[in-house]
């Protein structure tokens, strides 16, 4: 029997597909990523081939057309490769910078890159993040000024996830020099000119993502290369705030199940003080109450993502709902990486043991996509009068 209440036949076998498919075509690669710092492209186009990148994409232009819950189940089931890094390079490019082309894409601009997008030869990336102003998307100092038929951009990316090796990135700059918020979105194609990875950054998890700086020289787009609505940039990214925190919270339970699963194992075989570490009260009590509050944060993730969902939910606001569910589980999951590796004793600190890299992964879940307490913030506004 089905145990979540949101999850239909047609997203439980999303879900199967996706396990088996990282299951067989990424643990078993893992190490040898994190330590080249890349996902190689080939595992990326057969996922693509699979039609895994077209979950959201509507059917007409040849994706599935589902809705946040499908987001939900696919992030979990990522989750279970235990390769954060490979995780998140797919959902930057599925679910963080893809909608954006979604949402705002004219239909010549679809015709030109979906297909690539969905086929995995076009990777995409995100760029919003600037040494100066992360948080405070309002504050970023990147410019477009008009120039004859297209604009030219100058300013500084930092923290680019997919930005070193993929093939496109959405850059948001300032052009309206008199509004905070007068942002615009730009298709900027790796290889355009002025366009430049200035630093592959070196990260303390998510080893196997490749995450960039980035420097735009004089960058020239034309008029096509807009995406959406000139100054509008600001509101239409804020569109998919949502389900960028959803689906980092998605592969973090997805992982963090795995290190519940790895570490009741591992106390269950410990011999300890006559009989085995799990024997422990202390022990047994504190992964009981990690489950519970893994379930917790799953649950109210699907929820969260069934009010969102504009296909199989209820296509309401979730502001509320999911940036509880980003504070509330980014912090929740990092507590339970801290207990796996922990009950592992010395095992849980050596490279070898999974546990290890799944502590370093999931610590960038309460900063990266809406920091904790600016999530908290999001929640208060609305509690309150
Ligand atoms: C590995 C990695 C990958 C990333 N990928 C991308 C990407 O692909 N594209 C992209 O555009 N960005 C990306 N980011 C950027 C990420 O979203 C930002 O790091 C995040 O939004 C926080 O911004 P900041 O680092 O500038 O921290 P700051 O904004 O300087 O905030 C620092 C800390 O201050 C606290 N804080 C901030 N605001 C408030 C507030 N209002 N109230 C109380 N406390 C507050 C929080 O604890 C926060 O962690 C990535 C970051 C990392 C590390």
């Amino acid at each position: 029997m089905n145990r979540n209440i949101y999850m239909t036949d047609e997203l439980q076998a999303i879900y199967d597909q996706t396990v088996e498919f990282v299951s067989k075509e990424v643990t078993p690669h893992g190490d040898a990523w994190e330590e080249s710092g890349k996902v190689p492209r080939d595992v990326l186009q057969k996922m693509g081939a699979l039609g895994m990148f077209g979950l959201r994409v509507p059917e007409e232009q040849g994706g599935l057309g589902m809705g946040m819950l499908a987001s939900a189940v696919f992030s979990e089931a990522l989750g279970a490769s235990t390769y954060a890094g490979f995780d998140v390079t797919v959902l930057v490019h599925t679910d963080m910078a893809g909608p954006h082309l979604l949402n705002s894409g004219t239909p010549e601009q679809l015709e030109q890159w979906l297909p690539g997008v969905l086929s995995g030869e076009t990777i995409l990336s995100i760029g919003v993040t600037e040494p100066d102003a992360g948080s405070d998307v309002a504050g970023i100092r990147t410019k477009a000024v008009k120039d004859g038929d297209g604009w030219r951009i100058n300013g500084t990316k930092t923290f680019i996830t997919n930005a070193v090796y993929g093939d496109m990135t959405i850059v948001a700059a300032k052009t309206d020099p008199d509004n905070k918020y007068g942002i615009t979105m730009f298709l900027v194609p790796a290889g355009t000119d002025g366009f430049s990875v200035a630093k592959k950054l070196d990260k303390h998890g998510w080893r196997c993502s490749d995450t960039a700086e980035l420097v735009l020289d004089n960058v020239f787009v034309p008029d096509d290369q807009v995406l959406g609505t000139v100054h509008r940039g600001f509101y239409e990214t804020m569109k998919n705030f949502q389900n960028e925190r959803m689906v980092l919270i998605g592969m973090g339970v997805g992982a963090a199940q795995v290190a519940i699963d790895q570490t009741l194992a591992h106390t269950q075989e410990r011999s300890a003080f006559g009989g085995n570490l799990f024997d422990l009260g202390a022990i047994r009590q504190r992964m009981a109450m990690n489950q519970a509050k893994l379930d917790a944060v799953r649950a109210s993730m699907y929820h969260a993502a069934w009010l969102g969902d504009e296909v199989m939910g209820a296509g309401q606001d979730n502001v509320k709902e999911m940036s509880g569910v980003k504070a509330f589980g980014a912090e929740a999951i990092m507590q339970i990486m801290y207990d796996c590796v922990q009950f592992h004793g010395g095992m849980g600190y050596m490279r070898e043991t999974p546990v290890e890299r799944m502590y370093r992964d999931a610590r960038i879940l309460p900063i990266g996509g809406g920091a904790t307490e600016v999530m908290l913030e999001e929640v208060a506004k609305r509690s309150y009068q």
